[in-house]
């Protein structure tokens, strides 16, 4: 009561002191504002992430994109097999 109902639905607030947020942090999403974030490179774009994040090592969000890369190399070697053996067969 009192101080939280100043606050609207819509205007979110920065987890770590409080004042307007700027946006949701891309590792936790939380509401960070300016002062509390850290601009970091994933790729593409640019992401905001909170200094706690940034503080655990959630700078680099590369290993995600690895792991993704990864996969999509594991799915790409299982079809090459699955075609190489039916080109196999049918080539008996
Ligand atoms: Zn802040
Ligand atoms: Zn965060």
């Amino acid at each position: 009561m009192g101080q939280l109902q100043l606050v609207g639905d819509d205007e979110a607030r920065c987890v770590h002191c409080g004042k307007r947020a700027a946006g949701p942090c891309a590792s936790c999403h939380q509401p960070v504002c300016g002062d509390c974030c850290t601009l970091t490179d994933g790729g593409t774009r640019t992401w905001a992430i909170c200094l706690a994040c940034d503080a655990r090592g959630g700078r680099s969000l590369a290993p995600a994109w690895r792991g993704l890369l990864v996969w999509l190399g594991v799915i790409l070697v299982a079809l090459a097999v699955v075609v190489g053996a039916l080109t196999w067969l049918s080539g008996r």
